[in-house]
């Protein structure tokens, strides 16, 4: 009987399993070799959370040189971005993050075990259905949205789960000719699992939580939706049988959904592959913790780091340290190594949800930016500000080596500058080498309180007097005994012992008259070493600053 109704509902002869078997056979990988994809949906959204799921997804793919491949979970049609998909393709790549098969060719996917997006498999679902149809595993349901609404009510009323099962699932057991009056009616439907559970609970092993145990599935839950796309949990367990994937990481909001995964894989004959939930990045609010949401916090969305300029490598960086607690050490041990270099481990992970610390982050972006070659920090300033400070941008490329030379000033030698934690700090940090973007500092606001304004107009002006050959080249030493000299002349002490032995003495001493220099020629009172600042700008270029 159910093989007629299959026929009924699915017309004649569809490819059958053994077919399925020998046009994605086992891989041929090294034993130990995993098997492991990222699934997102093409909503033009990519979670800092996603990233963090195909980082590791793909370390323990490319640890065990095994296969890490894109699905592309399309199946929700409303839910659908234009251009999601290579969006989202070229923000991982910018992570590093890439897919040794999956639609990620220029005009075709690569891999043969495809397609490798949802939609485009639609005969498989299909085929696999009618297999359990024909077993009695799975049937028609035409019940109606409304009639769902009073069987839950019915339930309530009686105090029962409600659901659809059991004697609640009507259309359990439909004849060939109910089916087929209803087909006539043109009335839409769904096909469900029939769902008939020996045990009352599972017990199962997550490569992360350990032994988790879950009570059994007893519902019906639908397969195929009343348009013939798969749900989630049909789509999860066809393809992750045929694409053979070994290793399911993926977040812990489908957990709970195992027992109904555990069974399909049952009902097919199938063995399941290992899993691994990994649990929501969390955010501290207060004294309390919540799941790092895209709505409330800009820095959920990957955009974010984008925009900021925050380099790819630093936000990888650090979400290594919330995969594993032994990353930091391990990169105290190893500086300045490939992060490719350490091993991710599944039970090392958070099982109770990483706290992101987006200070912390920042922290280690200046470690990364420090570590970088001047060249690479100029290029990647400059490729960010192309597209987002333009302006910026022209400044940069205009006089490459003018730019060079800025970033360059205190970035080699064994203390690298920490400075900067993302390219859009570069305008407020190094803006004052041009003039088009100096901003002249106010007497009245900008320096020491301590310093008069006859005391700054006096250094400044001795600091011209003395510097006004443009072609001398004064080394460091040189340059500071001069400054030493100005503050004798105005009664300062020239060294910082001098003037804390003998407070009543001096009205201050040379550490200020470099201040007041610096930002009179600078705008700041933070800059790199104020005489390779002044070697950069070139003695014309300060004095024309100095005239206050
Ligand atoms: N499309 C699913 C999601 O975004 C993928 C889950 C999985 O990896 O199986 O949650």
């Amino acid at each position: 009987m159910s093989r007629t109704i299959a026929e009924l509902l699915f017309g004649g002869k569809e490819e059958q399993e053994t077919d399925y078997d020998q046009v994605y056979p086992p891989r041929a990988l090294k034993a130990g070799a995993l098997v492991s994809r990222f699934g997102p949906s093409p909503t033009g959204f990519l979670h800092i959370g996603g990233v963090f799921a195909a980082l590791i997804s793909q370390r323990l793919a490319q640890q065990t040189e095994g296969c890490f491949y894109l699905r592309i979970e399309d199946t929700d049609k409303r839910r659908e971005v234009e251009g999601g998909v290579s969006s989202l393709i070229q923000a991982l790549t910018h992570y590093g993050i890439h897919f040794d098969e999956g639609p990620i060719g220029l005009s075709k996917e690569i891999g043969r075990y495809g397609p490798y997006i949802q939609s485009q498999r639609a005969h498989i679902y299909r085929a696999m259905v009618r297999k359990l149809m024909e077993e009695g595993k799975a049937y028609p349901c035409f019940v109606s949205e409304e009639e769902i609404q009073e069987i839950r009510k019915s339930q309530e009323a009686k105090k029962v789960q409600t659901g659809y099962y059991g004697e609640w699932a009507v259309h359990r057991d439909l004849s060939f000719s109910e089916v087929a009056d209803y087909l006539k009616e043109g009335r839409p439907y769904v096909i469900r699992l029939k769902a008939n559970p020996l045990k009352p609970k599972l017990v199962f092993h997550d490569l992360i939580r350990g032994e988790v145990e879950l009570p059994t599935n007893y519902q019906d839950i639908v397969l195929l939706k009343s348009g013939g796309l798969p749900t989630y949990h049909l789509a999860h367990v066809v393809d992750d049988h045929w694409m053979r994937t070994t290793h399911v990481i993926r977040g812990d909001e489908w957990l709970s959904s195992i027992p109904v995964h555990i069974q399909l894989f049952e009902y097919f004959g199938w063995t399941p592959p290992c899993y691994a939930h990994i649990s929501p990045i969390m955010k501290e609010e207060g004294n309390s913790k919540r799941k790092l949401s895209k709505r409330k916090d800009p820095e959920a969305a990957v955009q974010y780091y984008q925009e900021k300029g925050v380099p790819e490598k630093s936000v990888i960086e650090y979400l290594l340290t919330l995969a594993n607690s032994n990353y930091e050490q391990w990169r105290n041990e190893h500086a300045g190594a490939n992060n490719k270099a350490f091993n991710v481990e599944l039970h090392r992970m958070n099982s109770s949800g990483a706290l992101f610390d987006l200070k912390k982050l920042m922290n280690i972006s200046k470690d990364v930016i420090a570590g970088m070659k001047a060249e690479e920090v100029y290029q990647e300033a400059v490729a960010w500000a192309k597209t987002y400070d333009p302006p910026l941008a022209e400044l940069l490329t205009e006089k490459k080596e003018y730019g060079l030379k800025i970033i360059s000033i205190g970035r080699s030698g064994e203390k690298p500058r920490k400075d900067i934690s993302q390219w859009s700090e570069i305008r407020e940090i190094y803006g004052y080498f041009f003039d088009e973007l100096f901003q002249k500092p106010d007497v009245k606001q900008d320096y020491p309180k301590n310093i008069s304004a006859e005391d700054i107009a006096a250094i400044t002006q001795k600091y011209i007097a003395r510097f006004k050959d443009n072609e001398k080249n004064y080394s460091n030493e040189e340059w500071f005994e001069e400054i030493k000299e100005i503050a004798r002349e105005i009664g300062f002490a020239p060294e910082m012992k001098l003037f804390k032995a003998n407070k009543t003495l001096y009205r201050g001493h040379v550490g200020d008259i470099s201040m007041v220099l610096r930002i009179a020629i600078t705008g700041r009172g933070n800059t790199p070493d104020l005489y390779e600042v002044i070697q950069v700008l070139g003695h014309s270029k300060v004095r024309s600053r100095l005239k206050i």
